[in-house]
């Protein structure tokens, strides 16, 4: 927490509104619209209800195809199904370790040929850096496929000088209580079309129509955020640009103190853009440095130090064994040498400094020596 956030919930308070509306509400879809070029903007309860809303207010269904970046999270994926759809698997370039525009053309011409074409292609920013968007944005026109980003990791980065967020008609943000701000659980729908908006607002509340009683001609959801939470939300937004420079930060140190180890690099920061490091995350040449992640995270842990191999990526799920994909061996390679490691903006000069030995130990040590 930044200490801005509680004189936004004591008013909440002081007003007594505490639950699905209010000023905070408000102001936080206010605020966030105003960072992001204006575009309208929905809280609700997480990214993945963010995503659900999304999708179905592009009208994905039962029996459609939409296509995802491999190298992701879960929540970028269980909309899909709970519409009923089917998942197509998208792989990485290694540039940004983002969807591969060429791989996406590709694909895109034979679906065309074969009329299978998706309805919709969710664009996953990975751990704070923009996907290569102007590319990949001619491709979902060309064959008319919506495209929705996956901000949720992202906050806070820019795209050719443009905020995430706002480089496609709709994005989903976060505020899960790992992501660059948090509002303890929540997310947001950033979208071009006040309409679109509007209709999914009804939807995340019930699908209540305009009537005394309690009315419903549609299927809704409970999704909505609260007054208080949003006041957290709106507490973070003030310090958003102080994270960035933070977690930039964290990741320069990790860089500069690990820059004499051959074989051993940050996730590249691509030319287009800023790079938020939401997270700080290593990768080993399988030539130079052959080193397996997961040996690497139990032998941080006997030092009381949490580091994460790369998302496993969604082909490889059991849950999305008989799942379409296009490619995936790029993203197989970066999980089996990437390394996420502690990245917090909080994260202390010492305590970076112990974890920075411990990499040291463990990759000029024994474990590097054992394979
Ligand atoms: C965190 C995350 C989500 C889901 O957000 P929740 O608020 O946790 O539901 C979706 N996509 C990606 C890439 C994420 O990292």
């Amino acid at each position: 927490m930044s200490g801005h956030e509680q004189s936004y919930i004591a008013e909440a308070f002081r007003a007594n509104w505490l639950t699905t509306a209010g000023a905070n509400l408000d102001g936080f879809e206010r605020e966030m619209s105003a960072r992001l070029a204006g575009r309208h903007t929905l809280a609700v309860s997480s990214g993945t209800a963010a995503l659900h809303l999304v999708l179905r207010y592009l009208g994905v269904g039962p029996g459609d195809r939409v296509a995802v970046s491999t190298l992701t999270f879960a929540g970028s994926v269980f909309p899909i199904l709970y519409l009923g759809a089917e998942p197509v698997f998208v792989d990485s370039e290694r540039q940004s370790w983002n969807l591969d525009p060429d791989v996406l053309e590709s694909y895109l011409r034979d679906a065309a040929r074969r009329d299978e074409l998706p309805k919709a292609l969710v664009l996953v920013h990975l751990y704070g850096q923009h996907a290569d968007v102007d590319r990949i944005r001619a491709l979902c026109d060309e064959f008319e496929v919506a495209l929705v980003e996956d901000a949720a990791e992202s906050l806070g980065a820019t795209y050719k000088g443009r905020e995430t967020g706002c480089t496609a008609d709709f994005a989903i943000l976060s505020f899960n209580g790992n992501k660059i701000i948090t509002t303890t659980g929540g997310g947001m729908i950033v979208a071009r079309s006040a309409d679109a908006i509007r209709a999914m607002r009804k939807w995340a509340h019930q699908s209540r129509e305009p009537a005394v009683e309690y009315v419903h001609e549609e299927l809704g959801y409970n999704y909505r955020m609260s007054n208080v939470l949003a006041g957290i939300g709106r507490g973070q937004l003030t310090v958003l640009d102080e994270r960035v420079a933070a977690r930039r930060a964290v990741a320069a140190r990790y860089r500069d103190a690990l820059a004499d180890i051959p074989g051993v690099a940050l996730q590249p920061e691509a030319e287009w853009g800023t790079h938020s490091r939401w997270l700080s995350v290593l990768l080993f040449d399988p030539e130079e440095r052959p080193v397996d992640p997961a040996t690497l995270v139990l032998a941080l842990e006997v030092d009381d130090i949490e580091t994460r191999p790369v998302w496993r990526p969604m082909h490889t799920q059991p849950l999305f064994r008989h799942a379409r994909r296009v490619g995936g061996e790029v993203a197989e390679s970066l999980f089996a040498s990437g390394l996420c490691l502690p990245s917090s903006s909080s994260l202390s000069a010492a305590a970076q400094d112990r974890v920075i030995d411990a990499l040291r130990r463990a990759l000029t040590g024994s474990l590097a020596a054992a394979r």
